[in-house]
């Protein structure tokens, strides 16, 4: 399996075991652990175990990975038992409020949710 790495990257970094995270689902294809610093109840993030900087980044042969990460995260709301619902949110940039450069997916809920967003 194709997998590049970033030996800078914290979430590689995590993905390797090389930092501790709580770990909630993982296969071939993508990490979900516990946000460090959690804004909701619960919030996971899921991530490509290959890194990609991040969304703007993706090229057109990751778009089956890019499903597959959508795909896991409305499992883990199943899991999570978010019935009411929940946000999926993909901080991307500068201005999208990215500050780890690593594609990922912040699964939010247990509280409803403001919007617009900050
Ligand atoms: P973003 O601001 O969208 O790039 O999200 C990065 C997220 O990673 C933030 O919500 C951080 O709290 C979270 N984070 C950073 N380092 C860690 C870590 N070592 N373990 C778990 N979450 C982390």
């Amino acid at each position: 399996m194709k997998r590049m790495t970033d030996a800078h990257c914290i979430f590689c970094r995590i993905v390797a075991g090389e930092i501790p995270a709580e770990r909630v689902f993982e296969d071939e294809h993508c990490l979900a652990f516990r946000d460090l610093h959690p804004q909701a109840p619960v919030h996971l993030l899921v991530i490509p175990k290959e890194h990609i900087a991040s969304h703007a980044h993706a090229a057109a042969d990751h778009t089956p990975l890019l499903g597959h990460l959508m795909a896991a995260v409305a499992s883990l709301a199943r899991s999570e038992r978010l019935d009411r619902g929940y946000r999926v949110v993909g901080n991307t940039g500068p201005d999208g409020g990215q500050t780890v450069d690593h594609l990922h997916l912040h699964l939010l809920g247990g509280r409803a949710m403001g919007w617009p967003p900050g």
